[in-house]
């Protein structure tokens, strides 16, 4: 009952020409992107130009980023309000690199998220990102530290806000190092974050939409997405080229 999703997080990547390139891509292949619905989260100066391509209805625009005030003193940030106005329907929160580089705590992440589900009548959706660092994944400590980050995020999620929000697991040694998780690996985490989902929200916890990223490349989707809870991707790298991404897409 949950439609796949891919997701494509440019990071600090792309220009206008990649802009284009990547939309035609999309446009020429609607046919075969079917039931697929796909998001692209450019940096947000790209937004507007994402904005005058986007055509077709399974093509959504998300930021990487916001921040939890509405307006105000925070220069170089970027408001939901802005960020709706040029097109975003998604927002990633608590991206790894956020995390790690600028100082994007549990307790910021939480305040993104609240932020984002308050704004005008849950008109964006939050992508929730986290994952376990190589240490703790060695410490047996992956589960521990999911359950934890879930927690802290989720804290004033209600089940009706539940519909809103989408989760990615990105382990962090995954991430731009070419080690992918294996889809078991990928999908025994997967499948503790839907319980951990169950117990907390019960029924409402089987419609969220739940992304595997890290390293996803078009040889490596397919087997990935053949999981029972793996219901799309988010890709960082292989975004930038238009045709791995659409064979990405094209195996979700
Ligand atoms: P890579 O696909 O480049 O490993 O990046 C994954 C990621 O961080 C997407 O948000």
């Amino acid at each position: 009952q949950r439609q796949p999703l891919v997701i494509a997080n440019w990071k600090m990547n792309g220009n206008r020409h990649l802009t284009s390139q990547l939309a035609e891509a999309l446009r020429e292949s609607g046919a075969l992107l079917n039931d697929v619905s796909v998001v692209v989260c450019p940096p947000a100066v790209l937004l507007p130009a994402w904005q005058s391509e986007v055509f077709y209805d399974d093509v959504h625009l998300g930021a990487q980023d916001v921040n939890e005030h509405h307006a105000g003193a925070h220069t170089g940030e970027h408001s939901l309000q802005l960020l709706t106005e040029t097109g975003a329907e998604y927002v990633l929160i608590g991206h790894s690199e956020r995390r790690q580089l600028y100082g994007d705590s549990d307790d910021r992440v939480r305040a993104k998220v609240d932020a984002v589900l308050a704004f005008q009548e849950q008109k964006l959706k939050v992508v929730l990102c986290l994952g376990e660092h190589e240490h703790e994944r060695d410490n047996g400590e992956t589960f521990t530290r999911i359950e934890g980050q879930l927690a802290k995020a989720l804290a004033n999620v209600s089940a009706a806000q539940l519909a809103h929000v989408v989760i990615a697991y990105e382990p962090v040694w995954a991430i731009g190092t070419g080690k992918t998780a294996s889809p078991q690996q990928a999908q025994e985490v997967h499948a503790f974050i839907r319980n951990w989902l169950q117990q907390r929200y019960d029924a409402a916890a089987a419609t969220v939409p739940l992304l595997y990223g890290g390293s996803v490349k078009a040889d490596s989707a397919p087997a990935l997405f053949a999981e029972t809870d793996i219901d799309g991707g988010l890709i960082g790298g292989a975004s930038l080229e238009p045709e791995a991404f659409l064979a990405i897409c094209r195996a979700a």
